[in-house]
């Protein structure tokens, strides 16, 4: 599956907030998006108006590619997302935002075991994660409740998961993540419902955008 590689401090100035897309300097005075909130390119460049009045089709279309983007998922794997959240009993947006959160990239950054979800899926790409004692290095791998997802024993000395885990106090714990820094591992308790996912976007806007 492939994955955006071009400049990832633009697509926060695209979408008027911050994404956290890159670890530690979006905590820090070098954010981007702090210093130039305006718009990429030449729109921002000369000064012309920050943001445009959008119509409906603009604002539902926004939201899901800041969805997107956060999770750092393609068009292509995000309308298959869709799909399943369609398929599955329950309010669509929040299926789709439960699928999101359960991939495995997801899940190791909010363990707190890198610094962005980009670094995530490098670091599972690498193979340095198992799940339930068996390498998998697929990013978009979806966790189920009761899976433990651990730290190989061979890279359990990577100084960027000791970093993190040191670092950890800034991220937000959650009630359906268990983590065990001692053995390097965390597991998932429970499917989160809307409220326990700490995203404030409007996951409604993304059905209705591909529902119209
Ligand atoms: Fe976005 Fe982080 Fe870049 Fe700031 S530093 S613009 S939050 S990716």
């Amino acid at each position: 599956m492939g994955r955006y590689i071009g400049p990832v401090c633009r697509l926060c100035r695209r979408e008027g907030l911050k994404l956290f897309l890159k670890g530690d300097r979006c905590f820090s005075d070098k954010c981007a998006f702090n210093k130039r909130p305006n718009l990429p390119g030449q729109r921002g460049k000369f000064g012309q108006p920050a943001r445009r009045k959008v119509k409906d089709y603009g604002i539902r279309l926004r939201e899901k590619q800041k969805i997107r983007t956060y999770y750092g998922v393609l068009e292509k794997k995000f309308r298959l997302y869709y799909k399943k959240a369609l398929r599955t009993p329950g309010k669509t947006g929040e299926n789709l935002l439960q699928l999101l959160e359960r991939r495995l990239d997801n899940i190791v950054y909010r363990l707190g075991f890198s610094p962005s979800r980009r670094a995530s899926r490098q670091l599972v790409r690498h193979g340095h994660f198992m799940v339930n004692q068996r390498k998998v290095d697929i990013p978009s791998y979806l966790i189920k409740p009761g899976d433990v997802v651990s730290v190989r024993e061979k890279s359990s000395q990577l100084d960027v998961i000791h970093e993190m885990l040191k670092k950890r106090g800034r991220i937000q714990d959650l009630p359906w993540l268990q983590l065990d820094k001692a053995h390097l591992e965390g597991r998932l308790l429970s499917i989160p419902v809307r409220e326990e996912i700490p995203v404030t976007f409007n996951e409604s806007l993304i059905v209705e955008f591909y529902s119209r």
